[in-house]
């Protein structure tokens, strides 16, 4: 990844973690997440390109060891990720099963290990890092069910939609194209692309 990118991608999740810390600071009691804590680690979300190049680059200087048995979890979480767009594929016109399915699903990230720990902890994503903090999705408020915040009260929300906007422009200088930026990939399908064809936008769900 040129450096540039990958400069601009770090200052963005530094912000998201400035906000974070803020909230936390403000409101201490009201956040829950604390060591041992991995709820967030089994929410289904996606990566923008330019995050998954990002920590694929990371994974790849794990030890072998490490990245073996994350890529064991990640073949498990792609047949229960295939299990559930079958799911979905039987309410394709009906927005609302769609979201109850998706809020039910718990799928295991494959960073995370066997201690509960994610292996790539200092490089996760953005969406990891405002998880259990207000945030504001498609305009709508957003929070972690474990989350103290009160409904109809009045916090400081971390705006996701900007920060997604921001991850879109990222991928969009990183590939040279728009079609591929919006696409969103699953991290088991991250963590079997070699970083080559992650760049070059040639990456293939399983059928
Ligand atoms: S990347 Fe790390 S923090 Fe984020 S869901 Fe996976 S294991 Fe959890």
């Amino acid at each position: 990844m040129k450096e540039e990118i990958r400069a601009a991608y770090e200052e963005l999740v530094e912000w998201a973690d400035l906000i974070f810390a803020q909230t936390r600071e403000k409101f201490g009691s009201l956040v829950k997440c604390q060591p041992g804590c991995t709820d967030c680690c089994y929410a289904v979300f996606g990566l923008f390109p330019v995050e998954a190049v990002y920590l694929r680059e990371k994974f790849d200087e794990l030890p072998e060891e490490q990245r073996r048995a994350a890529l064991e979890r990640a073949a498990e979480a792609e047949g229960q990720l295939m299990e559930l767009e079958r799911k979905l594929a039987r309410h394709p016109d009906d927005p609302y099963m769609q979201n109850r399915i998706m809020a039910r699903e718990r799928v295991r990230c494959p960073l995370l290990d066997e201690k509960g720990e994610c292996i790539l902890y200092p490089f996760r994503p953005l969406t990891c890092r405002v998880y259990g903090i207000p945030v504001l999705v498609k305009g709508r408020a957003q929070i972690c069910w474990k989350a103290g915040f009160e409904p109809g009260e009045k916090y400081p929300t971390f705006n996701l939609d900007t920060a997604y906007r921001e991850l879109y422009r990222l991928s969009q200088k990183l590939l040279g194209e728009e079609e591929k930026a919006g696409l969103l990939l699953s991290l088991p399908l991250v963590l079997r692309t070699p970083v080559e064809n992650l760049l070059n936008g040639n990456w293939k769900n399983k059928t």
